[in-house]
């Protein structure tokens, strides 16, 4: 019974990426890796909580209800204590031609990837996280006032990225779905009952999320390897670039990372596989370079996320969020590509993976590894020291720094870390 979907193949001819989304570049404001877009913390006028929180939970729908509904993978319901919703943000300024925003939401659904993505009243969800996940995937969609999906992307038939997926759809009927390859028989089932449009897509295919142009970047073909053969996509959004990578690994991440070096840097990552460190390459992320990284973990025993993955992450200059340690991860993208994310748990970044030294959690502090510097740290006196930033700077500065020749905004180093500044790989300011 599972075959009454319709179906259609996608090529590279679909709708093209409108104009005026023309990606920019400035200047990389400090001696790191490349960075993308100029930054102002100070002049977002998004720095406190307020805003992050209104853009999370839009009116109506859904009241109370937690956001971090935990699921693991056999479907057992860990409740966790509910999380007071912290709203901690981070913010970034892009000075590009116009183009429309985006709300893009990591949900929670332990090990398991599920992404939602909206654009105005258009919304996509990317994966359903793993039996079980549904309540936590529907409650995140209702609180965006969403009772229908308009496309869901099934990245590869994996239970802990479907099985959530198959009530999702059920409920929320998405008109259309993309795929690569066989879909699994009780997922075929859930898009034939919804009438959903089911449309295999390849590499070099071109889709739209609402007003976002959206493009297939992997697979080229079916090697029969699920991870492998991963549905990955790189969206547009406010003129800056944002990966899903499902669980892609080995030449297609590869082939990814070729695509990705002949634009500009990635503003975030999703981090393919949970962590694994069997993706995520150094290779790789010098080719997208990653601002920031969101990995979809839970409590697992597969040792994602890798403290390899992670010390890879750190060198090539990424902040990295988890779902594991920060809850649910909401980020919105003005159309000007302010980013501001708001977190169901904890705002610091992730500093250390499963299997370094000292650490057994993703949650831990205590990274071993050195390369990022975004070390949070038990900072007392030293977070009240003063460091500087510049109007369009991505990181912070000793006050000789030869990167505040044009701008010098004085602020405390908490503050600057607070703000996502990073440390200047020049001056070496304190941390
Ligand atoms: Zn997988
Ligand atoms: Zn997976």
């Amino acid at each position: 019974m599972a075959q009454k979907s319709r179906v259609r193949t996608s090529g590279a001819s679909c709708l093209l990426a409108a104009a005026g989304l023309a990606l920019v570049i400035l200047a990389g404001a400090c001696g790191t890796s490349a960075t993308l877009g100029a930054q102002s913390g100070a002049a977002s006028g998004a720095p406190g909580g307020g805003s992050a929180a209104s853009v999370a939970a839009q009116p109506g729908v859904t009241p109370a209800s937690t956001p971090t509904h935990k699921v693991t993978p056999k479907a057992t319901k860990s409740s966790r204590p509910k999380p007071a919703k912290t709203a901690a943000t981070v913010t970034t300024v892009a000075q590009t031609s116009t183009a429309a925003g985006a709300l893009i939401v990591y949900v929670d659904v332990g090990q398991g990837d599920s992404e939602i993505v909206k654009s105005g009243s258009w919304t996509g969800l990317i994966d359903g996280g793993p039996s079980g996940s549904a309540y936590a995937v529907e409650s995140a969609l209702g609180r965006l006032g969403v009772k229908r999906l308009d496309a869901v992307v099934a990245t590869h038939m994996h239970a802990d990225h479907i099985d959530g997926l198959i009530d999702v759809v059920y409920d929320l009927r998405p008109r259309r779905a993309y795929v690569a390859g066989p879909v699994k028989s009780t997922l075929a089932a859930a898009f034939a009952r919804a009438g959903t449009v089911v449309e295999q897509v390849r590499r070099g295919a071109s889709l739209r999320f609402g007003a976002l142009p959206a493009k297939v970047l992997s697979p080229a073909g079916i090697s029969g390897d699920p991870n492998s053969d991963s549905v990955v996509i790189l969206l547009q959004a406010g003129g800056k670039r944002f990966l899903f990578t499902g669980d892609v690994t080995g030449p297609n991440e590869a082939a990814v990372g070729e695509q990705l070096a002949r634009g500009p840097p990635l503003a975030v990552l999703k981090v393919a596989h949970h962590g694994s460190a069997y993706s995520t390459t150094a290779a790789f992320l010098s080719q997208a370079r990653p601002r920031f990284a969101v990995i979809e973990v839970g409590h697992n025993s597969y040792g994602h996320p890798s403290a390899d993955t992670i010390a890879r992450l750190r060198a090539a200059g990424a902040r990295i969020y988890d779902t594991l340690k920060n809850g649910t991860i909401t980020l919105s993208v003005s159309a000007t590509g302010t980013l501001t994310w708001a977190f169901s748990r904890s705002s610091a970044p992730v500093t250390s993976g499963v299997g370094s030294a000292g650490s057994g959690s993703a949650s831990s502090g205590s990274g071993s590894a050195s390369a990022g510097g975004a070390a949070a740290g038990g900072a007392s006196s030293a977070g009240n020291a003063t460091v500087y930033v510049t109007a369009t700077g991505e990181c912070y500065h000793r006050s000789g720094c030869r990167y505040l020749s044009k701008s010098r905004i004085a602020i405390k180093l908490k503050d600057a870390k607070a703000q996502g500044y990073r440390p200047c790989s020049v001056c070496d300011p304190p941390q």
